[in-house]
């Protein structure tokens, strides 16, 4: 293996405490990720070093790994300056016409100082090269970190940032077929949390690509993660309840209603610490003040909404950079726009629901709903036999 990478930890670097299981949860993230590859990890508290055959092709799939702040593609050469020299020259793009080295001495025993390393290597490209030097602007900035061996390196990607999925245990993610809940989800993986994802299937009124959608979504937010599973929700019995039972006003608000207690009992039945959704203020009529507050009332466990406080373009220019959009664009009904009523209150009204939803035994749908959960966790394959 003639190829080094070397990784920069993202913000867990100030969790003194929680650095090791940071780290060791980033390697078991890393190694997951990297599955097949030739490569040797090893690590110590700053950095983590990969040596492998390609490095352009390793560093691509570590940008998916949160918890990364930077990939190098470093080259490591003996400890002394001619060497370092004779690298840098080598690495340093022709193209291009100013630069700066930064040293960064790791190893306190090495006799020179940083400062009188750069200008002394500086020195010597200047000599040896047609570049010139900028300190404010430059170019290229030539990195060297002085280690047991000296790591020479100008290119630093920018990884994911964010947490190692994982640091934070799990949630339970509301993953609908929409633009929002894949980008809720991604952002709550970048923050470290395991994303399990819960979808409300109401078949025959949702069909199979509607479920598909979901599934596929999942997959692309699972490259993220690596341990994403589906659970599906069969909601029809529920839906078709409410629907005969409650006024059209009030339906969608009771469905979500049905939705988050459901999410909560499972959330709790897999260990699922927190909920998650996509829903963002404002955007409709389920998702005014009053109806948050409403619909949250049904549950003690916090619930996420990552998407909050952005505006819908802003959603969709995550998604894009996620590359969820084109799937979530497709066109396929999800359960939250069957049965819409042409009205859907955006004041709800607390007592009315209770009213509504003592008309029925939704206690008992409810049980039984989760009874028939169905959990997909191999997400390679779309289409499998119907589930319901
Ligand atoms: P999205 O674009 O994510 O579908 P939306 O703006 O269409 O969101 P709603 O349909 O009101 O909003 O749903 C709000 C949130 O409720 C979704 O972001 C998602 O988290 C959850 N949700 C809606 N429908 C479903 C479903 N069928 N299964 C699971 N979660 C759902
Ligand atoms: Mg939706």
């Amino acid at each position: 293996m003639k190829e080094l990478i070397m990784i920069k930890y993202g913000e867990l670097t100030t969790k003194k405490a929680n650095r090791k299981v940071f780290i060791n949860i980033l390697t078991q993230n890393i190694e997951r990720m990297l599955k097949g590859e030739n490569v040797i990890i090893t690590k110590n508290r700053v950095r983590m070093y990969i040596e492998c055959d390609n490095a352009k092709h390793i560093a691509q799939k570590l940008q998916k790994v949160f918890g990364i702040y930077s990939i190098v593609i470093a080259y490591k050469v003996n400890n002394n300056i001619e060497e370092v020299l004779k690298k840098a020259l080598e690495i340093m793009d022709k193209n291009k016409k100013t630069f700066k080295v930064v040293t960064k001495r790791a190893d306190k025993r090495f006799p020179i100082p940083s400062m009188e390393y750069s200008r002394k290597l500086g020195g010597l490209i200047l000599k040896n090269s047609n570049f010139k030097v900028d300190v404010h602007n430059p170019d290229i900035t030539l990195n060297v970190e002085l280690r047991d061996y000296a790591y020479v390196y100008a290119t630093e990607i920018a990884g994911a940032g964010g947490y190692p999925v994982g640091v934070q245990g799990t949630g339970l993610l509301m993953l609908s077929g929409g633009i929002d809940s894949p980008v809720a989800g991604y952002l709550t993986l970048k923050r470290g949390v395991n994303v399990e994802c819960l979808y409300f299937d109401s078949p025959p009124h949702t069909s199979i690509e509607a479920k598909n959608k979901v599934i596929k979504l999942a997959r692309i937010i699972n490259e993220y993660s690596g341990k994403v599973k589906v659970h599906v929700v069969p909601f029809t019995k529920m839906q078709e309840a409410i629907f005969k039972n409650c006024p059209d006003t009030y339906m969608i608000t009771i469905m979500r209603r049905m939705m988050y207690r459901i999410s909560e009992i499972y959330a709790e039945k897999i260990g699922a610490k927190i909920l998650v959704n996509g829903e963002s203020i404002g955007q409709v009529a389920s998702q005014t003040l009053d109806s948050i507050r409403c619909i949250n009332e049904v549950t003690n466990m916090p619930v996420i909404r990552p998407v909050a406080c952005l505006d819908k373009l802003e959603i969709i220019d995550i998604a894009k950079k996620i590359k969820t959009y084109e799937t979530s664009i497709l066109p396929y009904e999800d359960c939250c726009t069957i049965f819409v009523p042409k009205h859907p209150v955006i004041k709800p009204d607390l007592n009315k629901c209770i009213t509504y939803e003592n008309s029925f035994d939704y206690q008992t749908l409810i049980n039984e709903t989760i009874d028939n959960i169905k959990i997909i966790s191999d997400l390679k394959e779309e289409t499998f036999e119907e589930l319901l």
